[in-house]
């Protein structure tokens, strides 16, 4: 029983590995695309407006870039979790994450319950704090 729960595992890691390692070169190699719009944006548009629309792509990119940067430590976390045969386990409660769950979010640190908790420890910290302020503008 035990023997195939684990060969099991193994599969399903093994198909986890492979998700985040294409992730990370999506990730890692996007330069190809990004010039290739760049050369299309000054070929095509060329008048100031236009250049500042450019510039709100930059900004756009650099957003987009520092997204990235933290999903790629995310990966490289789950990839150090996967070697380490952490990966799937709850960083809160050391239970096993759901399969689904993490089917549908494999970069999923938390299981379902301990995520629920955060979101409503996050809710009651922020609906206090809007209390506060609405307390401090009332007095
Ligand atoms: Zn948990």
């Amino acid at each position: 029983m035990k023997a195939i729960h684990s060969s099991q595992r193994q599969v399903q890691l093994q198909k986890f590995k492979k998700i985040f390692e294409d992730q990370k070169a999506t990730l890692l190699h996007p330069q190809q695309v990004h010039s290739q719009d760049l050369t299309l944006g000054s070929d095509a548009l060329s008048d100031e407006l236009d250049l500042s629309s450019m510039e709100r792509e930059q900004n756009l990119t650099l957003k987009l870039r520092s997204r990235e940067a933290l999903f790629t430590k995310k990966i490289d976390s789950a990839l150090a979790k996967i070697s380490a045969g952490t990966f799937g386990i709850c960083e809160c409660c050391d239970e096993e994450i759901e399969f689904s769950r993490l089917e549908a979010r494999p970069t999923a640190e938390l299981c379902i319950v301990c995520k629920e908790k955060e979101e409503a420890l996050e809710h009651r910290v922020l609906s206090t704090e809007q209390n506060k302020k609405q307390i401090l503008r009332l007095a």
